[in-house]
């Protein structure tokens, strides 16, 4: 809607401009020296989005996108040609694979929450790190969270709670990690008796909770951690690893954390094992069993992987699973 006082302001073909999203593209109108002027930005704008969960308020905070060769051993269980067969069919470019880091930030009215911090801060152009900046578009400070809950305990999800000289990122928060993945990761003997290629991410769990003992809560499953976010078992993807339940009034949201890797493969093929899935038998079970939960329900879910903002449904289709992104809207 453009008001009458505006619009009467507004002659010829600078209105028509105003007025018509694709008049820039009319040749009859050409364009005006101030227009040709304008140069490309080049940079992407924040990486925020706010929704509501009853009276929750939910901030999806982007950390970035990472985009890598697709190895043979990306998905363990299905055939290379099969996996760049899945991309085509999600519009994705072969011999590659995308994924997004979505942490999530919760106002649940007398606590700023936030689920999974991204990769840390980065050198130079990386694409991801951007929580940061992102929390900072959204005018949190790293003082204001009061409580950080952790879902597992790979890089891309504990990283963040440090700064570049490895000060804590968020001074003031609890941090809250699934009692069990604790107690997986900082087993001595579990880490001797660790595959060669496992070892730095028990070495990267060391550095990252060095000395954090007296500020870090270990929870169960099937608890209300904070104000309306429950712990829910979902192992496979490591031995600890939690999706939460956001609960307010009649409103339910389902964080399912890395119940499944990027979604172009992994929800229509759910019995395709990622090759982060530490037990991967185990990991499909747990996908198909929230799976079939969310397409009954026709529950709301969050998947930290997922394209930014990275909400949305999850239905069946045939063997497996669509997911339908949830439509954006600019009242929250
Ligand atoms: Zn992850």
């Amino acid at each position: 809607m453009i008001d009458t006082s505006r619009r009467s302001l507004l002659t010829g073909a600078a209105a028509l401009g105003a007025v018509l999203p694709f008049a820039g593209a009319l040749s009859t109108l050409g364009a005006s020296p101030a227009e040709a002027a304008l140069q490309p930005v080049g940079q992407q704008v924040p990486g925020v989005y706010r929704y509501k969960v009853g009276s929750i308020e939910l901030t999806a905070v982007n950390d970035g996108v990472r985009t890598f060769p697709l190895a043979e051993a990306f998905v363990k269980n299905a055939k290379l040609d099969e996996v760049n067969a899945a991309l085509e069919a999600g519009f994705m470019p072969k011999g590659q694979v995308t994924a997004q880091f979505n942490p999530l930030l919760l106002n649940t009215g007398g606590k700023l929450v936030l689920i999974d911090t991204g990769n840390g801060p980065q050198a130079g152009n990386a694409t991801v790190g951007k929580l940061s900046a992102n929390l900072g578009w959204a005018g949190v400070k790293p003082a204001d969270v009061d409580i950080v809950i952790i879902s597992h305990f790979h890089g891309d999800h504990i990283n963040g709670l440090r700064t570049d000289d490895g000060m804590l990122a968020f001074p003031n928060a609890e941090i809250l990690v699934p009692a069990p993945e604790w107690a997986f990761w900082m087993d001595e003997g579990e880490m001797s008796r660790a595959p060669e290629g496992m070892k730095g991410a028990f070495t990267n769990v060391r550095r990252v909770f060095k000395d954090l003992d007296s500020r870090v809560r270990r929870y169960e499953w099937d608890k209300e951690i904070a104000p309306g976010i429950t712990s829910v078992n979902a192992a496979g993807h490591t031995p600890g690893h939690t999706a939460y339940v956001v609960a307010s009034g009649d409103a339910k949201l389902f964080v399912q954390s890395d119940t499944t890797n990027t979604p172009v493969l992994f929800v229509p093929h759910p019995d395709w094992q990622v090759q982060y899935d530490m037990d991967g038998a185990k990991a499909a079970e747990t996908r198909r069993k929230v799976y079939d939960m969310l397409a009954a329900e026709r529950m709301q879910m969050v998947g930290y992987h997922y394209p930014f903002p990275a909400t949305g449904f999850i239905s069946k289709d045939g063997a497996g699973y669509r997911f339908v992104p949830a439509m954006w809207n600019p009242a929250i």
